[in-house]
């Protein structure tokens, strides 16, 4: 009496594989078979437009014929008909083959495991039939697995520096690999902005530096930063940069690559979900609307429209009729404003502003372009804050959405 499968990982690199039925339940089996560089014979009488589309799969496009798993090492029968489901299976067991059968698993000779992959490691569960169970418990172990719950993931890590973008602050909107990386840090660097709950989780063998709280000045600051990054990684250790949003988009990242480059220290670069795009979004605001804006344009406050070192034409800005994003605005609103009203935008444009994006404390004030400077004083907007001009910024149907 059998206690179940025996759990084998095939070599399919190379070898036939027949998938008799093209429909979607062939077609999710695909990624893993292509995966694993089966070379897939697909026969399907109405295969689905992708099926057919997929020049990586040879598509014969008829009814199942008894011979059709001649030289096959594996088989597939996903088709609606299960009178043609037992055929192929029938034929699977004459000629040895093992074969899958999508619509009564127990009639084949082989069941397809909820599989999940993780840095080189790939797993697999069966149980007993029960799919959801499988499902779950697959997607447990991936989770497990990312959040460096499993011991895999304390596995060391090859020395060198990570610049992982870490959202707009939630913990939950950290990229899969941010986190993946994060659980495997010997160091992190992080900054004020970002999901900051993610650093209590850190083990206690893991220096973890403040970047903010490094004392000189901004230009010092960032280049004792990069010190350190290259300083930590030389001698041996994995580090994670853990920056706010995307690590490019106004967060000096590309500083620190070049430093690392320089150094010759091996850097790889996590992209983040970035506060000019999600704070918006999640405050039910999007970018651009069809038919309304053709335009994001992201403009950093950090000067003033009017000082020397601005890089910003502020008069075409004004011009433009699109969406416009503020970053690190919020000590200059009225300058700003100002500048797109003397340029010539509409004082009427509505606009936005969106404090601690994704954050416990979120908030979204609406205000237009003539009014906003004072909108802001009178509820004390504080940064980090962005602030969105332009139609989209009038739009209230998203205030009805639910927080995740
Ligand atoms: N690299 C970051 C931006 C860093 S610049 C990113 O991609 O999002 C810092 C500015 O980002 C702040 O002044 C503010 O304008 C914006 N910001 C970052 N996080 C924010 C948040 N949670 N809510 C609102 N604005 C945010």
């Amino acid at each position: 009496m059998s206690e179940g499968h025996y759990l084998a990982g095939l070599d399919l690199n190379g070898r036939k594989v027949v998938v008799v039925g093209g429909g979607s339940v062939a077609q999710r089996r695909f990624p893993a078979l292509l995966a694993a560089g089966a070379r897939i014979e697909v026969i399907a009488v109405d295969p689905t437009p992708a099926v057919e589309a997929d020049t990586r799969l040879t598509v014969h496009r008829r009814a199942y014929r008894d011979g059709d798993l001649d030289g096959a090492w594996y088989a597939m029968a996903c088709t609606d008909d299960p009178v043609v489901n037992a055929a192929v299976a029938a034929e699977a067991q004459r000629r040895r083959v093992f074969c899958v059968r999508s619509d009564q698993a127990r009639s084949g000779t082989a069941v397809t495991p909820a599989t999940g992959r993780f840095d080189g490691l790939q797993f697999g569960v069966l149980a007993g039939g029960d799919h959801r169970r499988s499902a779950a418990v697959r997607a447990a172990i991936a989770q497990a697995l990312a959040e460096g719950g499993l011991p895999d993931a304390d596995a060391p890590h090859a020395p060198g520096v990570a610049l992982v973008g870490g959202g707009p602050g939630d913990p939950d909107l950290i990229t899969v690999r941010g986190r993946r990386l994060l659980a495997r840090a010997d160091v992190v660097v992080a900054d004020h902005l970002g999901p900051s709950a993610l650093l209590g989780q850190l083990g206690p063998q893991v220096e973890l530096i403040d970047a903010a709280k490094i004392p000189y000045g901004r230009a010092m600051r960032q280049e004792k930063i990069n010190e350190l990054l290259v300083d930590r990684a030389t001698s041996g250790k994995f580090v994670v940069r853990l920056k706010g949003g995307d690590p490019f988009v106004f967060g000096r990242g590309f500083e620190e690559l070049q430093a690392c480059v320089d150094a010759g220290v091996p850097v790889t670069m996590v992209p983040g979900i970035t506060s000019p795009i999600a704070g918006p979004g999640l405050a039910g605001i999007p970018v651009t609307h069809r038919g309304v804006t053709h335009e994001i344009v992201i403009v950093s406050g950090h000067v003033a429209p009017d000082d020397p070192a601005s890089l910003t034409d502020w008069d075409a800005l004004a011009k433009l009729q699109g969406t416009l994003v503020l970053m690190m605005a919020v000590q200059r609103v009225d300058a700003f404003a100002r500048a797109l009203l003397d340029g010539g935008r509409d004082p009427a444009t509505p606009v936005a502003m969106i404090e601690n994006a994704s954050l416990g404390d979120q908030r979204l004030l609406r205000s237009d372009l003539a009014h906003c400077a004072q909108t802001a004083v009178d509820e004390e907007l504080r940064s980090p804050a962005i602030i969105v001009i332009g139609p989209v910024a009038g739009f209230t149907e998203g205030d009805k959405v639910q927080r995740a």
